[in-house]
């Protein structure tokens, strides 16, 4: 367990997520998601079909209560077991491309971790690296076409580093939260080849990728409530 000061007062930070840990993840992805569906409508609408926000949102909201409700009769003992229910759902409710993708993404975090009770960085490492794979797997992408894998592979790979330097899992997870953050704003560089923003072609160089920042907001779910714990 590491600590820190944190506004006067010493905070124990986790060096492992178990199960309760990942559900108030999810708790607080949504709540994120929720808070910004306006912005990442507004984003979509540049790009897209304005409804990234609103399908997301919906999404998490309806498989957080699913998966909720799932662990009050059959209580998970990982994280990864947590993550894979929650996919699950994410996959019966969520819409639109990002709805499968995401759900891709918790699946591949679910089967990852799901034998580990108490998975450590170089096990969350090893799981976003695996979940960019599924990602990638199923919608053909690979980073630099302005998806959220451009988001989400500067987050694995920033997490693999941070094993590498045996930095604690707190610190590790508020580093890779700010490279999913870069990787989202550099989207605005890109010319995407997917999606519905495929059709924009150059046009769409200096929009940030919808999913980008979506997935840059769930990564700062884990930092939030990892790094406070
Ligand atoms: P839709 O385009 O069906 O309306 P959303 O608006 O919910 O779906 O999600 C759009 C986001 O999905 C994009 O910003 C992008 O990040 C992501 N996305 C779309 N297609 C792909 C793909 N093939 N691979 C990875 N991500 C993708
Ligand atoms: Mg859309």
């Amino acid at each position: 367990m590491h600590r820190r000061w944190c506004h006067g007062g010493l905070v124990q930070l986790a060096s492992t997520v178990d199960a309760d840990l990942a559900l108030s993840v999810l708790a607080a992805a949504t709540t994120q998601i929720q808070a910004h569906r306006a912005s990442l409508d507004a984003l979509d609408s540049e790009i897209g079909d304005g409804d990234h926000g609103t399908s997301l949102a919906e999404g998490f909201a309806r498989a957080y209560q699913g998966t909720e409700a799932a662990l009050a009769s059959s209580p998970a003992s990982s994280a990864g077991e947590v993550f894979l229910v929650f996919g699950q759902r994410l996959r019966e409710y969520a819409r639109g491309a990002s709805g499968g993708l995401y759900a891709a993404l918790f699946m591949g975090l679910g089967r990852s971790l799901a034998d580990i009770s108490d998975a450590g960085l170089d096990a969350l490492a090893a799981a976003f690296t695996a979940a960019a794979g599924e990602i990638s797997h199923r919608g053909g992408a690979r980073p630099g076409e302005a998806t959220m894998l451009d988001s989400v592979c500067p987050y694995a790979e920033r997490l693999r580093r941070a094993v590498e330097d045996g930095e604690p899992l707190a610190l590790a997870l508020d580093d890779a939260y700010r490279a999913a953050c870069e990787g989202a704003e550099a989207t605005t560089e890109m010319v995407p080849i997917h999606g519905r923003a495929r059709s924009w072609g150059k046009q769409a160089v200096g929009h940030v990728d919808p999913g980008a920042r979506s997935f840059s907001l769930v990564a700062g779910a884990f930092s939030a409530v990892v790094g406070d714990s």
